[in-house]
């Protein structure tokens, strides 16, 4: 999920692709050059027509199951898809992202394009995909169906250009970015798969055409309270873990955060006890807290501990028989950062927007990009193109009009980068 920070007017901003500032080349005639590419101009002219069969693929993608920690049967799929593009050493590494090169004239520079197969919805969601005109509708059609789909869009739209670039391009379908994933995917890839080996690093998450450059971090728990449990009448008068919980979230729903920076709580599951008639023995929620600045989440962090604390401390004030405890387990650690708006690879991106008449927007975001960005690679998440609804909530919707021009964005960025 992305949230605009700025919509800039960059008459005077370079355009700056990496090659012009390596090269030392003027960076806007460098960047109008390599959008008058011939082979570009051909894969880009390619890519309305090819559209429609493109969407038939985001329905196809999408109704096939990708809840957390089960994105096997999807992962296939794109293995399979990978090879029948034409792509190169394709496999699937040990956390089952699924790789394909595209070589370039050499190995390095080598670009990563990459979009994440998981969706947050659980196994058994009825992922069936509904159309209407050019509106669709399925949990995971936008975030990131349209991502995945734009992936294989770029890969043959630079094939039927017959695109040779400079670089190496690697694309990647990659695992666990949503939720308790907590990156898993792009943490293997940065740190064991292709270690080392990446040189710049776009995401396709989601929908639109905007550009994130800012990481928000996000510390992520659950938390459970354990007690002796007992007969909701006969044990009446023993701690209640579910009500401690419940003195917890409370306390959690009333802490005061900042405007600016921007700081986020949210408790989003909670769950526990054995039967109504039953005092628990056992309750538990998970709590997602987020901030692009790493102080100002240090800070929440401590806000939501002391309320944990404080939860439990009232509940075993307030009763003399038993002690609840609770024990709060990190689950999720994403950490916070940016790439300069200055960085030669945001500035390609933001001249690609214009060449292609597109608004330029930057953002911050949580997303895949927070790993390579936390590692010091030049890393930007990118929209697909068309326009979203309702990500995360069954109602997800993808509006595919002009859908194209995210695909043809994305082809664009990719040419100007992979060198
Ligand atoms: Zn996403």
């Amino acid at each position: 999920m992305r949230r605009p920070i700025a919509i800039l007017a960059f008459a005077f901003l370079s355009l700056a692709p990496l090659a012009a500032q390596h090269a030392g080349v003027e960076p806007g005639l460098a960047a109008a050059r390599l959008l008058e590419d011939l082979s570009l101009k051909a894969a880009l002219a390619s890519i309305p027509a090819a559209e429609p069969a493109l969407l038939d693929e985001q329905a196809e993608l999408t109704a096939i199951p990708a809840p957390p920690f089960k994105e096997e049967k999807r992962a296939e799929y794109f293995r399979r898809k990978f090879q029948e593009i034409g792509l190169k050493a394709v496999r699937i590494d040990k956390a089952g992202n699924v790789i394909g090169e595209r070589p370039g004239a050499s190995p390095r520079p080598r670009l990563v394009l990459a979009a994440h197969l998981d969706t947050v919805f659980p196994e058994g969601t009825d992922v069936t995909v509904r159309r209407d005109g050019a509106a669709m509708q399925a949990p995971g059609i936008a975030d990131d169906g349209r991502g995945l789909a734009v992936l294989l869009g770029v890969a043959r739209a630079l094939d039927r250009g017959k695109v040779r670039t400079p670089g190496t391009i690697t694309f990647v379908a990659n695992v666990g970015e949503e939720g308790l994933g907590d990156l898993r995917g792009v943490k293997q890839l940065f740190n064991e798969t292709l270690k080392g080996q990446v040189d710049a690093f776009v995401s396709i998450d989601g929908t639109g055409h905007g550009i994130t450059n800012v990481a928000v971090g996000s510390h992520r728990y659950r938390v459970t309270f354990r007690g002796p449990g007992g007969h909701s009448f006969g044990a009446f008068g023993l701690v209640n873990p579910v009500h401690a919980a419940g003195r917890a979230v409370a306390g959690i729903a009333d802490l005061q955060v900042p405007a600016t920076p921007k700081v986020t709580f949210n408790v989003g599951r909670i769950g526990g006890g054995t039967s109504v008639n039953s005092i628990a023995h056992e309750a538990w929620f998970e709590i997602d807290l987020r901030s692009s600045d790493a102080a100002a989440l240090s800070s929440i962090d401590a806000s939501f501990h002391a309320t944990v604390d404080r939860a439990v401390r009232e509940e075993n004030e307030r009763w003399s028989s038993g002690r609840v405890e609770a024990t709060v387990e990190l689950v999720g650690d994403r950490p916070a950062g940016r790439t300069a708006e200055q960085s030669p690879i945001v500035q390609t991106a933001v001249a690609v927007n214009r060449a292609l008449g597109l608004p330029v927007s930057l953002a911050e975001g949580s997303t895949d990009s927070n790993i390579p960005i936390s590692l010091g690679i030049p890393a930007i998440t990118v929209g697909g193109g068309g326009s979203g609804s309702g990500a995360h909530s069954m109602a997800e919707r993808f509006d595919s009009t002009e859908s194209w021009k995210g695909t043809q964005r994305v082809t664009a960025l990719v040419f100007a980068l992979a060198r």
